[in-house]
């Protein structure tokens, strides 16, 4: 039987010197907190959050999340996985449990536009003190077990921060002013070997820890994120309170002690500021209900990972975009060339040739930003004064029938 989970926790800091114009730069530690408590039937002591301050903030997303999803764009990204190792010679993970880990992560994301695949090379870490890897004292040391390149996922037998056992901890985006050192420091998720993997223990915390890390290193705070105001059940401040997603209901903090055994079901009493019962959903990955009822993130989790992954992540990861194509019936291609590397110049690419077309630049809050004709094979635009964003291109044929026309996606950096 699985050594109890009490809590999940958020440990929070902020690095100073790290700010840009537009977003305040924080970087969120965040825990899956394992006591030392044996989990029982009637569930366990919820242990106090770590320190809570943080601050990555992503308000333009409340506006983006509506047409962010435009194209169907996939993203293919690769996990590298370290592995620690005893002096002993005993290995933290089999790649047995990493193949495990891989599939059972692509079934949490099975809806969302990310696949990931298993860098083939899993690296061996031979470090007996990092084996029971102890935040506080350890980080420092993991430094250099980073591809710039890829996620990075570092498994150790144990994890531990501040004096509690955790499951798994990663750290939110960085942006702005950073160097690229300090990026691939935070360019990492731990994970402690009994959460990396299915179990058959039923209620073992194993499933979905690893999901749960990576919607933080996407992005996503837990659904009972307080440290912006709690969410109101009503949804009225939904967009900036609690975790900015919209279609994740108020959730008072589940936990073991609030959630009907085994069945996953919410059972608290606690009233929201305007006296109002709570009706959270138990089944949010980012939730801290029992694990086992942890299943699926919301659409707008997903919306909001793709476009922090696009505007923070896709430039940092290495990863393939399998389809960039829009929906119309144009045919064409839009790119800022190339995309996803920094450019200045928008690409329309249509082989065979592009109709004279009107193009109309659309920002995050619904906007037209400006509008062009693109003819022939490959049209280029310099776009070096839009803003770092989210824009939806909408390409409509002059001349031609009224309803040929396409709307694309791209992204600027
Ligand atoms: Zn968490």
């Amino acid at each position: 039987m699985f050594n109890g989970l009490t809590d999940w926790g958020s440990l929070l800091f902020t690095q100073k010197n790290m700010r840009n114009k537009i977003f305040t730069i924080l970087l969120g530690l965040i825990a899956v907190l394992i006591g030392t408590t044996r989990l029982s039937a009637q569930g366990v002591d919820i242990a106090p959050c770590g320190e809570v301050d943080h601050e990555f903030e992503f308000k333009p997303l409340d506006l983006v999340q509506a047409r962010v999803r435009v194209l169907d764009t996939e993203y293919e990204i690769p996990l590298k996985f370290w592995v620690v190792e005893s002096s002993s010679g005993t290995k933290a993970a089999s790649l047995e449990e990493i193949n495990t880990a891989m599939e059972s992560l692509n079934s949490y994301f099975e809806e969302s536009p990310f696949t990931f695949t298993l860098d083939p090379n899993v690296e061996r870490i031979t470090d007996s003190e990092l084996f029971n890897y102890n935040h506080q004292t350890d980080f420092s040391k993991t430094v250099e077990y980073r591809q710039s390149d890829r996620v990075n996922i570092i498994v150790a037998n144990t994890l531990s921060s501040s004096g509690k056992a955790v499951c798994g901890f990663a750290f939110f985006p960085i942006s702005g002013d950073v160097s690229d050192a300090d990026k691939d420091k935070y360019n990492s998720v731990f994970m402690a070997r009994s959460c990396l993997v299915n179990s058959s223990t039923p209620g073992s915390p194993t499933k979905n820890t690893l999901a749960h890390e990576l919607g933080h290193y996407f992005g996503l705070f837990h659904t009972h994120e307080t440290s912006k105001g709690k969410e109101l059940v009503n949804g009225s401040n939904c967009s900036e309170a609690g975790d900015f997603v919209c279609d994740t209901p108020a959730d008072p903090k589940l936990g073991y002690a609030n959630t009907s055994n085994g069945q996953c079901i919410y059972n608290g009493e606690d009233l929201d500021e305007l006296g109002q019962a709570y009706n959270p959903d138990v089944n949010n990955i980012m939730s801290y209900s029992p694990y086992w009822c942890r299943k699926s993130f919301t659409p707008n989790q997903l919306e909001r990972m793709e476009a922090v992954f696009t505007q923070y992540r896709a430039e940092q990861v290495s990863h393939v975009v399998k389809r960039i194509l829009g929906s119309g019936n144009l045919g064409t291609e839009a790119r800022v060339s190339p995309n996803p590397v920094v450019g200045n110049r928008l690409r329309i690419v249509k082989p065979g040739g592009l109709p004279r077309s009107l193009a109309q630049v659309i920002d995050a809050s619904g906007h037209e930003v400006c509008t062009f004709e693109a003819e022939g094979n490959s049209h280029e635009e310099d776009i070096s004064y839009l803003a770092p964003g989210i824009y939806v291109l909408r390409l409509k044929r002059l001349g031609g029938f009224s309803e040929e026309g396409e709307i694309l996606r791209f992204v600027k950096k």
